[in-house]
């Protein structure tokens, strides 16, 4: 049993007036047995965030358990560290949440029974949705890790950055997206001082060695492994101290073991969440002494990401045009100080090519401030429509149906070479992409579009992250409606 304090007594207007100390985790609670024990923090109002929040359960008040006290701060504590790190690395007119949220994301901290937590939009409901879990003898809550809260809350950012992303059918860009969540938890907890101090030791100043930090969600791993034992890493539900390297998702294995990576977004994700952890560790390197010194290497590269996020078109060779534009990002604003430790990092990974290493414009390695991607032979004007049509006679699916592809040439890197562009190889990867979500379970079919043949999950039956749905126009397509763990 926790022995903690019930949080402060204090009502929401007294926080105003003083700074109260709530006991939050520091980083995620652990795998039972834990004897990790919380921390104190100064409570945060997380309706006042610069991204702000709308949580629909109480504040704690004394009538509350402490485990309940515990949880709604450290979820509060965690959606304020999400914010705190993109507040540091982007411009503040960049960022917003979806306009689907109008300005206030809600968030439900108990959402019933369910495995972690979820972002949903674009459906019957949106907003950020944390579940609970009975595990043995005891409830595990999303909301009461902050790997799961802050990996949430990354979704939510990228998807105010760019939402293309989260509606582009493609392995890439959706992995980037669960890839951006797990990087969020990383710079969330790199936020706390403690916790820096605590990983320099745990990793000897390694810092992509495995550690707390590179292993995710380490509570509730224990019972996922317990109902699905080949799907989840070790000690964690994704660990990014790894040694994959970058497939052709065309070539990538639908499905597989969680020792490999697959055609499934959480699982293709390790491999640029690992690059990115390898870039932190580089920067990082030679091991330097103090959280501060951690810390400040974090917001440099948390700047880098943003800028090329933001700079970065929806190709078909997203992931690499990403890191090139990164390594563009860091010689325009740190004057190439990480230029190697990027080209390393991203290389080492497969993610980005010898060629494309090479195709990078000399003038903007220089940082050139006038440098711009347009100024090359490769814009990133419209190349060809967003959308392939797949019949769905060959899913089940009483209508044909739009999927949305990437819909723009690479900013940087060379565009993909050969018959890929061709609307026959459209059409393979897009029903490579469907078969994928048909395997893994992540696709819903209404009713009035199923037929006895559909494999899909029937409709709400699942939290699906795609479903099959006509448009307001009357035509079918599929479109992305949440985001898992
Ligand atoms: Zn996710």
């Amino acid at each position: 049993m926790l022995e903690v304090s019930a949080g402060r007594s204090k009502s929401g207007r007294d926080r105003r007036m003083s700074e109260d100390i709530v006991h939050v985790w520091e980083e995620d609670p652990g795998a039972h047995p834990s004897h990790r024990m919380p921390i104190g923090r100064t409570a945060r109002d997380h309706g006042q965030l610069p991204l702000p929040f709308r949580i629909g359960e109480r504040e704690p008040e004394s009538q509350h358990s402490q485990r309940y006290a515990l949880r709604y701060w450290t979820a509060v504590d965690s959606l304020a560290r999400a914010t705190d790190w993109i507040s540091e690395s982007a411009l503040s007119e960049v960022v917003s949440w979806h306009p689907e949220m109008d300005g206030v994301m809600p968030v439900t901290l108990d959402a019933g029974i369910g495995l972690a937590g979820e972002y949903r939009r674009g459906s019957r409901d949106h907003g950020i949705f944390f579940f609970r879990t009975p595990s043995g003898h005891q409830t595990i809550y999303g909301c009461e890790s902050p790997d799961i809260v802050c990996h949430e809350v990354g979704h939510a950012i990228l998807d105010g950055l760019v939402p293309e992303i989260m509606e582009t059918q493609r392995l890439e860009q959706q992995a980037f997206h669960e890839a951006f969540g797990d990087i969020s938890s990383v710079l969330s907890s790199l936020t706390v001082e403690s916790f820096c101090s605590a990983i320099i030791h745990e990793t000897r100043g390694q810092i992509n060695n495995s550690s707390r930090l590179s292993r995710m969600a380490e509570q509730l791993s224990v019972e996922m492994r317990r109902r699905l034992p080949g799907k989840t890493d070790v000690a964690s539900v994704r660990e990014l101290s790894n040694e994959f390297y970058y497939i052709d998702p065309m070539a990538v294995p639908i499905r597989a073991p969680a020792s490999q990576i697959c055609h499934e977004r959480h699982s293709f994700s390790r491999v640029f969440s690992a690059a990115f952890l390898d870039a932190l560790a580089g920067m990082f390197y030679p091991p330097k002494k103090t959280a501060a010194d951690l810390q400040e290497v974090a917001r440099k590269l948390a700047q880098i990401l943003c800028q090329a996020v933001l700079a970065t078109p929806n190709s078909d060779r997203y992931w690499a045009d990403l890191a090139a534009n990164m390594i563009i990002a860091d010689a325009r604003t740190f004057e190439g100080e990480h230029e190697a430790i990027l080209r390393e990092s991203f290389a080492g990974r497969g993610i980005l090519t010898f060629d494309d290493l090479a195709s990078i414009p000399e003038d903007a390695l220089g940082g050139d401030p006038n440098y711009s991607p347009s100024d090359g032979p490769r814009d990133g004007s419209q190349i060809r429509d967003s959308q392939v049509c797949l019949p769905g006679h060959r899913y089940g699916i009483s209508s044909d149906f739009g999927v949305r592809v990437p819909d723009q040439a690479p900013s940087v890197v060379p565009p993909v070479t050969g018959s890929t562009g061709t609307q026959e190889k459209l059409t393979d990867l897009a029903s490579c992409f469907v078969e994928a979500l048909f395997v893994h379970r992540q696709i819903s079919v209404p009713k009035n579009l199923r037929t006895d043949r559909c494999l899909a999950a029937p409709e709400r039956a699942v939290r699906a992250t795609h479903e099959i749905c006509e448009t307001e126009s009357g035509s079918v397509e599929l479109r992305t409606i949440a985001c898992h763990r």
